[in-house]
């Protein structure tokens, strides 16, 4: 398990080092990665981790879900965050060859915080085939 720890309300991690030394662990030369964070308010993506690009994603995720008035806010003001989690999604899957992650040249695992500061997990298991 990866723990995770943002800093900001939303940001983008980069996870890919993470998550490239759990395949390494896991044993399996040849198979596939699955990789899932368990919550409601943060996703996962695979997209380039350049600086002002990961900047962009939130901000275009603040365009498409603006804060207005919605009913779960009642409850505890993140509605916004569960609906841009919604959308990114909560979990990839990658192919493994020789212990290693099938990334393109500017692919990583980007954890996505919409709810932040928090402390976040991200599991990864690895099947062999
Ligand atoms: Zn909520």
């Amino acid at each position: 398990m990866i723990v995770v720890e943002s800093r900001k309300r939303s940001e983008v991690i980069d996870v890919t080092e993470e998550v490239r030394k759990a395949v390494r662990n896991s044993g399996v030369k040849n198979g596939m990665a699955l990789i899932y964070t368990p919550h409601t308010t943060a996703g996962l993506i695979i997209n380039e981790a350049e600086s002002g690009l990961l900047e962009d994603i939130i901000l275009a995720l603040d365009e498409i879900v603006p804060r207005i008035s919605y009913k779960h806010d009642r409850i505890d003001n993140n509605a916004d965050a569960h609906i841009k989690a919604s959308i990114v999604g909560n979990s990839a899957v990658i192919p493994v060859e020789n212990s290693d992650l099938v990334l393109g040249t500017w692919q990583r695992i980007l954890f996505v915080e919409f709810d932040g500061p928090r402390r976040r997990r991200v599991l990864v298991r690895v099947y062999e085939g």
